[in-house]
Parts: C-alpha cells; structure tokens; sequence
C-alpha cells in the first residue's frame, strides 16, 4: 500500500482524552501541584476566602483545599484517593511536563482490517491548570497475511520494513525510554477481523510486545495452536529473542497441529508443552534416537544434554546415557550434575594428554586427575623455586644460634602456612615469580621445626614481615637478628656493585 492509499483509508479517529488520563492515573505516578490564592478578589468578582490552589495528575481534577493544610501533608488526592507527591505550583513559561508515554491503540478498518496507531502523550501544568498533548508517531495496517508499518518523520509520513514497537527517547544522549501503554481493546474490535484468532488477550497477559505479536501472528497463522497445546515457554523464546531456535523447534508454516512439530509421535507431543525451544529439538533427537523415553528422565537428560559440550567418545548417544545414569546412581547425584562431572573429567583428559574415557569410578577418577593436576602445577612452580633458592642462596645465614633460609618448594611453603597456620602458602606465586622472597627462620639446634617465617622485600632488601606461629610477631632476640641480616645483606650488594 502506498502511504498516499494509507491516508485515505486510515479511519479518522484521534486518541480519547479520558482514556488518556486514565492510563495517566493508572501507570504514572501521581503528583499535586498547589498554589496560595490570597484572597484579593478582582473587582466584579464574588470574594474567595485565602486558600490553595491545587491539580492532582492522577486525575486532571482541579479543586480547592483548606488554607491551613501544610504542603508536605498534601499527599492523598481527596478528589480522587491516589497517592501523590506534594509539589509546589509555580508559574512557568511554556508550562511544566509532568507525565510522557507512547500509547498505542487499536482501531477496525473496513473488512477484517486491523490499524493501530501511536501517538506521544505529553501532561502539561500551564498557568491554567492541566492539559494533554499528543501527536502522531507510527500508523500500522494489519490484515490476513499482511503487516504494514509508517512512521512520521518532519517530512510527513514514511514506509518501513521492521514491525515492530516504537522506543520514544526523552532525548537523544538518553539510553532511558518514555514507557509504552496499549489502550482497551475491546471485542467488538477484535471479532471478525484479522486478529479473530491471535489469542491477542493471552500474549498481553503474558506481558508480549504487541505489536510484535500481531506481526508475528499474522505471518503464522499456527500460533493458535501454540497457544492451544500450551506451548507458552516456546512462545516466551521467541518473544526472548530466541527466533532461530523455535523455528529450529517448530514448523511455524504447518496448517494444522500435528505439522508443528515434525515426525513427532504421540507420546512426544504430551512432553513438547513445558520445554523451551532448545530443549525440544534435544527431546526429539533423543527420543527418535531411542535414548530416552518421553517421561521426566528423558525431559531432564535433554535438558542436561543441551550443555554438554564434548564430542561424546565413540558418538555413541545411548552408552554416554547408561554411564551417567550409573555414575549418578553410585554417588547419589543428579544426571545432571554426574554429566558436569564428566565433562569437567573429559577437559581433564583432554588437557593431560590422555586417560580413561569411560573410567569405571567416575568421582574417584575425577578426583585422581584433580590430584595429578595440581600436582603437576605445583611442579611448574617447584621449577621456580629451585631458581630462586640458587639466587638467594648468598642469604643464607647462620648467625648466634639461628639460621636464615630461602623456602625450598611449593611443598614447604604450603607445609609452613600449615604448621604455623599463617596464610604463607598464599605467597608462593609472588615468591616463584620473584615478587618477593619468602625466608624461614630457624633455630640452628633444631632446623626442621617451624619458627619464624620472613618475607624480604627483593629490591630494598628490607623484610616486610618475620611472623612466627598463628602470626605471632618476632621477639627481640629475633628483631635484632633480623635487623643484623638486613644490613648485611645491603653490605653484600653493596660490594658487588663496587666490584661490578
Ligand atoms: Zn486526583
């Protein structure tokens, strides 16, 4: 249709005021504004007694209240009952918005047409009281099969391709949107027309954009039975933004139910209404492929088969089926979580280069690995370590009856932290990679026991901590020894910079 055809077929209806105020008091949230009437009465006029002035937005009303009330109290609307906000009323050139929406509405064109219009609805407080502008924003044509869209731009109105809601910025740096409203849509609208049986009531009850639906229904007339056989969080996914998926999942173009959904058998068909789009196209492959039955195990294992990642070893669906449900059964844990497990397991065969595929004991397979895997980590750390001890060993020192050393291994530092139950193991990373040098101190008579744990700052060459057990700070005898290291160990380098 050319938009030159539009205009002249376009029923001639603007939005209704009291319609309008009602959406206002219903969605918005309701203000007062009050003004001092003094009393000074123009000559002619009957004499008003001091009092205010005042407009409720939740209702359009304009009245008069006690001079004595205060402001701040004004917080019912006695015309009305909705709560409101107490603002003052004071006098602005070009007048104050106080409530902006889109607001769309339905009218019945000839035949089985359907046109919706929307308009921007702007409350204005002038000097006068109250008052609602609105102005045109899309026109839409709905019939059989069809979905037309305009949009008013400054040059008048324009086609466009996409049907969908207008988002009304209050400005154009402002990622917020006036909030969108549909008017009543009465059945003597719907009846006969295009939408007779797009269940419009249901998808707006269930919160669907509406335009959106209607577009959507129009195109697929097969959404009736959708809504029919209960198939809502399929309906959900589309209007979620999952279009690929539920077209994955459903033959939108069948004229009848059972072309919905594909090669589907009886027993399917009663599962399909919970599932999401994903999850059906995972039942029906499972379920053709004779892996599942069509009950609430199959309806978890599709579920839980959905995000499991791997290539299964031997492509063998039915086997990776019994095994879980075995492992599962031997730990007593969900499908769901033992199929976790085992991709975690497969990541880690994966990563070590080889293993078991089907281990007969997943948990303690699982555990296994987890063991080897921290272990060879501690191991690229232990590499780290040994460097470190070969470059600090000029700071080993045996002094009054203690000795300083460099941490030997990942197992020492974590060994450390546990016997004098500080929190050194944390610092094994910043120790492998140089950050920091991590000392133990010792008594020279008994060098195998735990006593003092020393961290040196590497650059200055000054310790940042010396902690004994449970944290416990150093003695004096200890302090003195500490403080002695330090400076000899400046010493050290000090003469090895004059040498160098
Ligand atoms: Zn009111």
């Amino acid at each position: 249709m050319t938009t030159g055809e539009m205009l002249t077929r376009l029923p001639n209806v603007q939005p209704d005021l009291d319609e309008l105020q009602r959406v206002i008091g219903r969605e918005l949230p309701g203000k007062m504004f009050a003004r001092r009437v003094d009393g000074e009465q123009a000559p002619f006029l009957p004499y008003t007694p001091p009092h205010w002035e005042c407009v409720c937005t939740a209702c359009g009303k304009q009245f008069a209240a006690n001079r004595k009330d205060k402001l701040k109290d004004m917080t019912v609307c006695p015309e009305c009952g909705a709560k409101v906000e107490p603002h003052r009323w004071t006098n602005r050139q070009g007048g104050k918005q106080t409530g902006a929406f889109l607001f769309y509405h339905l009218f019945r064109g000839a035949g089985r047409e359907i046109w919706v219009r929307s308009w921007r609805v702007s409350q204005w407080l002038n000097f006068d009281g109250l008052e609602i502008a609105y102005e045109p924003v899309s026109i839409y044509y709905f019939d059989d099969g069809t979905a037309e869209k305009w949009k008013r731009g400054w040059w008048g109105w324009e086609r466009l391709k996409t049907i969908q809601l207008d988002r009304w910025k209050p400005n154009t740096y402002s990622c917020a949107c006036y909030p969108a409203f549909v008017g009543a849509i009465s059945k003597k609208t719907i009846e006969g027309s295009c939408l007779e049986y797009s269940q419009l009531d249901r998808a707006m009850l269930q919160g669907f954009p509406v335009i959106e639906y209607i577009g959507f229904y129009l195109k697929n007339p097969s959404v009736e039975y959708l809504w029919k056989s209960h198939c809502i969080p399929l309906l959900e996914d589309y209007f979620l933004g999952h279009k690929g998926d539920v077209r994955r999942a459903v033959n939108l173009k069948a004229k009848t139910f059972k072309g919905l959904f594909r090669g589907a058998d009886k027993q399917e068909m009663k599962i399909i209404p919970q599932l999401r789009a994903q999850e059906i196209v995972w039942f029906h492959r499972l379920y053709q492929a004779g892996v599942i039955r069509a009950d609430q195990d199959g309806v978890d294992w599709a579920r839980a088969r959905r995000s499991f990642y791997h290539d299964i070893p031997g492509g063998d669906e039915k086997r990776l089926y019994r095994y879980i449900h075995r492992q599962a059964e031997r730990c007593e844990r969900s499908c769901a979580n033992t199929l976790q497990d085992y991709s975690d397991y497969l990541d880690q065969i994966h990563r070590l280069g080889g293993g078991e595929l089907w281990p007969h004991d997943l948990d303690e397979a699982h555990r296994r690995l987890s063991a080897r895997e921290r272990e060879m980590q501690d191991r690229g750390l232990n590499g780290m370590f040994r460097a470190r001890r070969r470059l600090w060993q000029w700071a080993v020192w045996r002094h009054s009856g203690m000795l300083i050393r460099p941490v030997d291994s990942v197992n020492e530092i974590t060994l450390e932290g546990e016997r004098q139950n500080n929190c050194v193991a944390g610092y094994a990373r910043r120790h492998a990679e140089g950050q920091t040098v991590i000392f133990v101190l010792r008594r020279a008579d008994a060098p195998t026991q735990s006593w003092y744990t020393v961290e040196l700052d590497p650059k200055t060459l000054t310790v940042r901590q010396c902690r004994g057990y449970q944290n416990e700070s150093a003695s004096v005898r200890v302090m003195f020894f500490a403080d002695a290291w330090m400076q000899r160990l400046k010493n050290i380098r000090d003469q090895r910079r004059k040498s160098a």
